[in-house]
Parts: C-alpha cells; structure tokens; sequence
C-alpha cells in the first residue's frame, strides 16, 4: 500500500487550493483496503476521488484515503441490457464515452460531469434530466466499521436529489471500489426534453438524436456555460437548490413577483440557487482573490492563489445574504473539510 506524509493537496482538488496532508493512502486495488482501518483514525479520514466537489478550507490533520482503483469490464446480461462494472478510481467521462464508443446508451446525459466514478453515486450525481440511480445496478465497497467488503443493490442505497446513504448514514466509513451500470444494448427513447437540450437540438436541426449525438449536444452546452476547472479553479455548483413549501413560495412571489421555482413533488417547490444569488447582487463580484462567476452565479471560482478559507468565507456571506433577503438557507452541495 503506497503511502506518503505531509502532502501537498493543491493538485488533488479543482478548486486548486493549497492544504497539506498530514498522511495520505494510495488504494489501487482491493486487497490495499483489507485492513486498512488499522492503518488510520477513522475520526480523522477523507475519502477522495478527483477532488473535484471538495473544499480544503485549512490543513487536513488527518488521513486521506485517495482512491485509484482501476479496471472496466462489459458482460452482456440479455439481448436488451448490458452490465458494466468499473473501478471508482476511473474518471467518470471517460467512462461515459467508453461506453457510448461501444453502442451502450444511459449515460449520454452525465457527459463531462467532472470527477470520479467511485465519487457519483456518493451526491447521486445528475445533469439533463438524468440521475445516474437511475443506471446504477450495484455499488461495491469496504465498510470501515466493520472492516468488510459489501454490495449494495440500487434500491438499498438510499437515492435522493443529490444525495445517497453513502453521503449521509455511510459518510467517511465507507470506500466504494467498483460500480456496477446496467446500460441499454437497444434504445428507443432518450431523455431530451430539458430546455436548454431540446433548444440546442432544434437549433442544430437535430431529430431523433442518437445518445452519440445527444452526448455532443450536452459536451457543447456544458462548454458553453460552466467555468473549466483546468482554466479557473472551481468546484461546479457550490450550493444545492433549495426546495421550500407551497406555502412559502406564495409569500416569496409576493414579494418577488419574478422568482422562479418548479413544483417536485405536491406542495414542494424546488428554487434556483442561482437566481437567489444573482437577486442578492453578487454575480459576478470578487472579493480579492475569489469571486462568484459572471456568468454562473453557483459556481464560486478561486481566481488565483486563493486560500481555501477565502471560497468558504464568501460561501458563508452568500450564504447569510440569501437567508437576510429571502429567509432561506442555503446547503452547500460541495464538501467542506
Ligand atoms: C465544472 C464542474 C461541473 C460540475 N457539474 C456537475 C453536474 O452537472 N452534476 C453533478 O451532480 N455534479 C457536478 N459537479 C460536481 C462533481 O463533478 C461531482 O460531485 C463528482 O461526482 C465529484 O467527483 P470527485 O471524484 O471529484 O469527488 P471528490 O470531490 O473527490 O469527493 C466528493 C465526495 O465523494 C466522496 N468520495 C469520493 N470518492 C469516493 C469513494 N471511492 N468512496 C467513498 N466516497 C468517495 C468524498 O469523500 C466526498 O464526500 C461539477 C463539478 C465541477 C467542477
């Protein structure tokens, strides 16, 4: 097991904040996570994929178990269905064109979504009117606690927007190592109907796409709009959507006639994050070295050299202004450490 002290964590997160590393563990395969509970405080311990939804607001004091399991395998379950089960340590889009490459359809909606695999079923992640739960067949790991391997089957682990018993009940005593994909062999209908989709689509004249296709179209418009992490350091959306009653969206459309808000289920209505921020005036604004994006009011960016401590101090004051102007408080979709 490959394992180095006092690291410097700067290339390890997208934000591209400095942070040392009291220790750090290198897990490339299953065997390096027997036993490893041994080897750590289980009080003090970060599991991390790409670092990509992280943010190291001060040193780590503890052990970061960083995980690098490889390897991706197709087995076709019947004429209709094909199942893939890949290492967490692969990097999630290259899985997704991988799989599209070889004719399988499912994933076309979470291209590009930065980070790992092992790190997606963790937030649930989603784009496009797709969650990947909706995919997922199994999810493998090493339950710290008990120091065992374990399988989960999709309706065992707990799926919510953005959420997952891995997130929650499981959160830092669980290290997945692979994932299952129950992939289409045949398609007939893809999710297309998410606005700024289905505009790109009819603007390119594209009909019927194929998931090839509809790949593209999200690869562009994701391009398009979000921040590179490569080129400005950023951790994608900061903060949730904020899901208030019906009740509560009535007295805030009183007051702003404009808000914007979806209804998800009877009697909750889901806010854009965004709109809150942008109402609040701080699109855009910088506070010395980091700023909200000018044209992402969700996305916070580290304009260089940024210390974690200033993105969660500016977290915090978007944080305060939207519960001052609109009394709701904002939860943070990004990992703070
Ligand atoms: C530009 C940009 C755009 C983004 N767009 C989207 C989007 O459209 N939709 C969306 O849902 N997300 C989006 N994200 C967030 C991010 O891509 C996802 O959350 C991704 O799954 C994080 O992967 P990671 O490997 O970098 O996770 P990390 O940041 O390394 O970890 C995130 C969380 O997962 C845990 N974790 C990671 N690996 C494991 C493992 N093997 N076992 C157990 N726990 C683990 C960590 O402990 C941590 O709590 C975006 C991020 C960026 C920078």
């Amino acid at each position: 097991l490959k394992s180095r002290k006092n690291v410097q964590l700067k290339k390890y997160n997208s934000l591209g904040v400095e942070a040392l590393a009291a220790k750090m563990l290198f897990i490339q395969s299953e065997k390096d996570l027997l036993g490893i509970e041994e080897l750590i405080n289980p009080d003090r311990l970060f599991i991390l994929g790409e670092g990509t939804n992280t943010l190291f607001s001060k040193d780590f004091e503890g052990s970061i178990v960083k995980v690098e399991i490889r390897g991706l395998e197709y087995k076709n379950v019947d004429e209709n269905r094909c199942l893939a089960t890949i290492g967490a340590g692969e990097n999630w889009h290259q899985f997704v064109t991988d799989s599209l490459d070889k004719g399988l359809q499912g994933l076309e909606n979470l291209s590009l979504i930065p980070g790992s695999v092992g790190a997606a079923p963790i937030q649930n992640i989603g784009a496009y009117g797709v969650e990947v739960s909706e995919l997922i067949d199994f999810v493998e790991g090493y339950n710290l606690v008990d120091g065992r391997f374990e399988k989960f089957n999709r309706a065992d682990c707990g799926f919510r927007y953005r959420s997952s018993m891995f997130k929650e009940q499981r959160r830092d005593q669980f290290i997945i190592s692979r994932v299952g994909f129950s992939l289409n062999r045949n398609w007939s209908d893809l999710e297309a109907s998410y606005k700024s989709l289905s505009t790109y689509l009819d603007q390119n004249g594209i009909k019927n796409p194929s998931p090839l296709q509809l790949s593209k179209a999200v690869v562009q418009i994701r391009k398009s709009k979000l921040p590179d992490p490569n080129k400005i350091g950023n951790a994608g959306s900061f903060f949730k959507n904020p899901v208030v009653n019906l009740k509560k969206f009535e007295e805030l459309k009183k007051r702003f006639p404009g808000i914007p808000g979806f209804e998800t289920e009877p009697g909750k209505v889901k806010l854009f994050a965004a709109w809150l921020i942008e109402q609040s005036g701080w699109k855009g604004k910088d506070l010395g070295k980091v700023g909200v994006h000018q044209d992402q009011a969700l996305v916070l960016v580290n304009k260089g050299g940024a210390k974690g401590i200033e993105i969660y101090e500016l977290s915090q004051k978007l944080k305060a202004d939207i519960r001052k102007n609109f009394d709701i408080l904002l939860e943070e979709e990004v990992r703070i450490l």
